[in-house]
């Protein structure tokens, strides 16, 4: 059970977030769960990562700085759909009986498979069969299988493939966590049925981006008596006919292939090319990579639970989204929803690099290079945006993006959050940490680090000796603008020192390249001695009476919402921003957040004071809390907190904690399993050129295990309550800490539990 996610029944309720639950994705191309014949209930979609249309952010007042432009991602030409016809009654699970039923998502595979057994309202009975995956071989490429039997006598069979291009986002003006409109985004520019095939090729109104697809198909069995064909504006068709005798199967395979296009590129061409040898090489060639590419993933960071098989299942489902939304390409990134749905209009945010980033860095760090170099290829956007925020000099990076533009139009818990400048210079100290990786300093993560530290000195400023940060939001989004965010400023303070480190690691190591940046981008020594005088000497706000980190100057001193008495959550979507910003309550962890990432720099006495401070006045309205709150609950001894925390954070998304899985998946959260697992009951840290653990087992468990990539080596965690066993999987020798006590790890090493 714990490497499918298996479905028994279909229930209309639970259809649109399992549209989200069995979508499926390469990184590039993302489809969901929708049924192949389509439903009248339910938001079907397809995505392809950082494809999006502009629109005009329309304010009542604008001011200097306001983003004018939006970027939505698109919902592109859905070629999962076909009708198929018995004896010309449609095929539909709410209409004629379903016998049985069963979806299974097969996470060791990335294979979706359901199988019906129904009979229409004429009496025939019909298995069918369906697959589909999202090829990793070929990043624009899906296939789709069918098998179709008639069980109980003879049926005439129509089977309609359809290529739709008249699709539309989805869009609800009540939430703001989702577009508040939809209008048709694309113009057909060709539209074509060819012999067997059939293609689309969309250019978007406004911003004139292209993309087209093909699709094929091949009757592997089945007597076929006729073919149809049918094209519209933006659709078309082809019909399949078949009869069937009774237990004589109809096989159809349908290949799609999705390309961008672009000025002097033959789209049809390539796409043609591209699905004949998909077609050639065949389904089983595909599937074959596909498993070995998962079997791949799941070699470097699989995690074993004994003694609950849901929360094991729960898990393995977060990393299966999350290496499935993740754009592997440098150009790309992962949504806040991956490529699962649309809300959060398929915006890029810190998500990526205070939670998602981690979880690659330590088990795939090839990937977690390509989310940096995204943000390294934004980089010259960041720069002209600091410009706009009125910043002499350095980036400020887009707190939502999918270009590298800003474009989220409510500052106070948008624009005003830089702390995303420090969370990515602060996730490339902890890839280099792990990693030494030097080739990514180099080429793309000091000049990344010296710009976003160069903004923070023309945002801050010394007051009697002490750096000081105005006038922005930490992560917290129940307070905004506040001066002095702790989270912010400790932040900050590490990155200026890494930034520092790095300068002067360049200049001894790699002086050619060193004087090549620092004359491109300008960088004076009287600039990195400011960053040292500002990381030294940055204020961190602490209230003496309470004898906690204040989350900000004025936080403490506002009345404290009763959570205890409060009904209405999210709060969001009851209260005016306003009113919550009046009172000490917070959506997310922010100060403990910066006590969990920065663990080495606080006494754990302290981290037990604020958490029990902060604890009461957090609702983790927003899915990035509770993963927080568990590690830090595990560091300082409350194990059942840290469980239960950990327990509300795993199945997220598979029991629709936040009522809105529909709306596509939360991968902040998904990817804080892994760390409240690791982090969390694992006590994993890395910093000063070390890797430590402090494992300890939940009550609930017998048994748990999970892998570590650190600087080549892969490290296997095993701990139930006797013992805990360290193995070395991959690499050299290497030193570990376990408890403070040296080990070096050789092959590997078994220690009591105590
Ligand atoms: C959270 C943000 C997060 C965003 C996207 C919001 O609810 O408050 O911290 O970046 O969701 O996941």
């Amino acid at each position: 059970m714990n490497w499918n996610i298996l479905e028994k029944n279909y229930n209309k309720d639970d259809y649109i977030k399992n549209e989200t639950i069995f979508a499926l994705a390469n990184g590039f191309l993302g489809i969901r769960g929708s049924f192949d014949e389509g439903n009248i209930i339910g938001h079907d979609g397809t995505y392809i990562n950082g494809f999006y249309e502009l629109n005009d952010i329309k304010y009542g007042e604008k001011f200097k700085g306001y983003p004018s432009q939006g970027q939505t991602m698109v919902n592109v030409a859905n070629t999962k759909r076909v009708n198929i016809f018995f004896d010309d009654e449609k095929f539909d699970l709410n209409t004629g009986e379903i016998i049985e039923y069963e979806r299974n998502l097969d996470m060791r595979e990335g294979i979706l498979k359901r199988e019906i057994k129904w009979r229409s309202s004429q009496g025939k009975i019909i298995r069918l069969i369906f697959e589909r995956f999202v090829s990793f071989k070929e990043k624009g490429l899906i296939f789709y299988k069918y098998n179709i039997i008639p069980l109980n006598g003879s049926v005439k069979v129509s089977f309609e493939s359809i290529l739709d291009g008249g699709i539309r986002n989805y869009s609800n003006p009540e939430d703001p966590r989702v577009a508040s409109t939809s209008e048709t985004v694309f113009e057909t520019i060709e539209n074509k049925t060819l012999y067997d095939d059939l293609y689309i090729y969309q250019r978007t109104k406004r911003s004139k981006k292209e993309y087209g697809v093909y699709l094929k198909h091949r009757i592997l069995k089945g007597d076929l008596t006729r073919k149809r064909y049918f094209s519209k504006d933006d659709s078309s068709s082809i019909i399949f006919d078949f009869n069937l005798r009774r237990n004589e199967s109809a096989s159809i395979i349908r290949n799609a292939y999705y390309s961008l296009g672009g000025l002097n590129f033959k789209l049809f061409e390539y796409l043609k090319e591209k699905s004949e040898e998909a077609y050639e090489n065949g389904y089983d060639y595909y599937l074959d990579y596909q498993k070995k590419y998962y079997s791949d993933f799941w070699n470097n960071c699989n995690v074993e639970i004994e003694g609950d098989d849901k929360l094991l299942q729960g898990i393995r489902f977060n990393m299966f989204h999350i290496l499935n939304s993740t754009g592997k390409d440098g150009i790309t990134n992962i949504a806040a929803k991956g490529l699962t749905g649309e809300g959060y209009e398929g915006h890029y945010f810190w998500d990526t690099e205070t939670y998602i980033l981690p979880f690659f860095i330590y088990t795939n760090p090839e990937i977690a290079k390509k989310l940096i170099e995204f943000r390294y290829n934004t980089l010259d956007k960041a720069k002209e945006r600091a410009l706009q925020m009125n910043h002499k000099k350095g980036a400020l990076y887009p707190w939502r993006t999918i270009n590298g533009y800003e474009c989220s139009s409510y500052f106070p818990a948008g624009t005003a959050q830089y702390h995303i400048n420090c969370d990515i210079a602060i996730s490339i100290k902890r890839y280099f940490e792990s990693t030494n990786d030097e080739d990514l300093l180099v080429k793309f993560g000091a000049e990344i680090l010296f710009e976003t530290s160069r903004l923070w000195m023309n945002t801050g400023f010394f007051i009697d000796g002490e750096f000081r940060i105005n006038g922005v939001t930490g992560p917290d989004e129940y307070t905004a603008i506040v001066n002095n965010n702790y989270y912010t400023n400790i932040m900050v303070s590490e990155s200026l020192k890494f930034s520092v480190y790095v300068y002067n690691f360049l200049k001894k190591n790699y002086n050619k390249e060193f004087i090549k940046l620092i004359n491109k981008i300008d960088l004076m020594e009287e600039e990195v001695e400011e960053w040292i005088n500002a990381s030294e000497n940055m204020f961190l706000p602490y209230d003496k009476k309470l004898q906690i980190n204040a989350q900000d100057d004025s936080f403490l001193s506002k009345p404290v919402w009763d959570l205890e008495k409060e009904k209405n959550f999210p709060l969001l979507l009851h209260y005016h921003p306003l009113v919550l910003y009046r009172y000490q309550v917070c959506k997310q962890a922010d100060l403990i957040l910066a006590e969990v990432l920065l663990n080495y720099k606080f006494d754990k006495k302290q981290i037990k004071k604020d958490y029990d401070y902060y604890e009461k006045i957090t609702t983790h309205d927003s899915s990035l809390s509770t993963c927080i709150f568990s590690i830090a609950a595990n560091y300082i001894g409350y194990l059942e907190k840290a469980y239960n925390y950990f327990m509300m954070t795993v199945r997220t998304d598979l029991d629709n904690h936040h009522g809105n899985t529909k709306d596509g998946i939360h991968a902040a959260n998904m990817a804080g399993t892994w760390l409240g697992l690791t982090m969390g009951f694992g006590g994993m840290k890395v910093y000063n050129d070390n890797i430590y653990f402090e494992p300890k087992v939940p009550k609930a468990w017998k048994k748990y295990s999970f892998k570590i990539l650190y600087k080549s080596r892969r490290i296997k965690v095993e701990v139930d309550k006797q013992y805990i066993k360290y193995s070395l999987e991959k690499g050299d020798p290497v030193n570990i800490y376990h408890f403070n006590k040296h080990i070096l790890l050789q092959s590997s090493y078994k220690l009591k539990n105590r």
